[in-house]
């Protein structure tokens, strides 16, 4: 039933009142934020990644097009990890072929891939990968759990692999987990998590993307880690971080927030919010993309998405998957079709 049937009782011509019926914020500028922010888009990714029922190829790629049709200009695709450890994304090589067009598009979708290893980039670049990401850890326990290794171990692991990335021209994003609280370890120092940083920086990796992998941040840690990693002991350029942050405790944005205020343009988030931590007890996950586009919207800030394609995408995608999206946003401007 439509809100506005039951209120108007006209069939649905009568205007709601508020902001629900602009559909999207006016935009007032605030000082000191940058006038353009990319959205790294992960949730075929990280967000399908945590998703039990697996996904058909076909949907993850229409999935992937309609990220792409409402804006999204990096959408993370796959992984190239063994199909064992994510069976989720065991399809990596099937769905990249279906996604070709995209990369011919001008300007080209980029469309990063998740590698772990040397074997896994070898398969990525004979499906014409053009960017990859690895994902290491801030924490010790964390580099255990996830990668079965010690953070010194997975550093050596990933040095061959951004090395013969960077002899074929390849950007490499280096992914950071726990950067703020781990959950063996607790609250995580910011030297611990800029002394890893700095050696996936000094390795070749061309953007490092800071995780708060439970969500456990708030805006004070963050502006802290990012005047450590951009101070005088060895700074990492600013324009070479990113944001991943997860909403577990609701501070998704207001990080986000502080994160642009230290001069971070690029911010990770997952169309609908899709994708958990399986480390998190509560794992309400990513950042959802509309939140973040109705921020940055309102902010004036260019992202260069269409907030109502990306949600009509994010509904869709909740459908296939027999459950709504937690986002927010994607509630408020949708609830007249719920
Ligand atoms: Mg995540």
């Amino acid at each position: 039933m439509r809100a506005a049937d039951e209120v108007a009782g006209d069939g649905g011509g009568a205007a709601e009142p508020g902001v629900l019926e602009l559909g999207l914020p006016a935009p007032v500028r605030a000082d000191g934020l940058p006038r353009r922010v990319r959205i790294h888009e992960v949730g075929a990714r990280d967000g399908l990644q945590n998703e039990k029922a697996v996904v058909p190829t076909a949907v993850k790629a229409e999935f992937v097009h309609r990220l792409a049709d409402a804006g999204l200009g990096t959408v993370e695709a796959t992984s190239f990890v063994r199909p064992s450890w994510v069976p989720q994304l065991a399809d990596a090589a099937e769905l990249m072929p279906l996604l070709a067009d995209l990369a011919g598009r001008d300007p080209a979708v980029r469309l990063p891939v998740l590698v772990p290893n040397e074997r896994g980039l070898e398969r990525a670049l004979d499906l014409g990968v053009r960017e990859i990401a690895v994902f290491g850890s801030a924490t010790e326990s964390f580099a255990r759990a996830n990668l079965n290794r010690t953070v010194a171990q997975s550093l050596e692991m990933f040095e061959p692999v951004v090395a013969r990335a960077g002899q074929e021209g390849l950007a490499v994003r280096g992914y950071l987990s726990m950067c703020f609280g781990d959950p063996w370890e607790g609250p995580v120092p910011p030297a611990q998590v800029a002394a890893v940083a700095r050696r996936l920086y000094a390795m070749g990796c061309t953007e490092l993307s800071l995780g708060d992998t439970i969500g456990v941040a708030t805006p004070g840690q963050v502006a802290a880690l990012l005047d450590e990693l951009t101070g005088s002991d060895g700074p990492i350029p600013v324009e070479r971080l990113a944001v991943h942050f997860h909403d577990t405790y609701g501070q998704a944005l207001a990080n986000t927030l502080a994160a642009l205020q230290r001069g971070v343009t690029v911010v990770d988030a997952s169309a609908g919010g899709l994708g958990g931590c399986p480390y998190a007890k509560s794992a309400t996950g990513n950042l959802a993309t509309e939140d973040l586009v109705w921020m940055l919207d309102g902010l004036g800030i260019d992202t260069g998405v269409d907030l109502d394609r990306l949600s009509a995408t994010s509904v869709w995608m909740a459908e296939q998957l027999g459950r709504p999206s937690p986002s927010r946003t994607v509630r408020a401007l949708t609830h007249r079709e719920q």
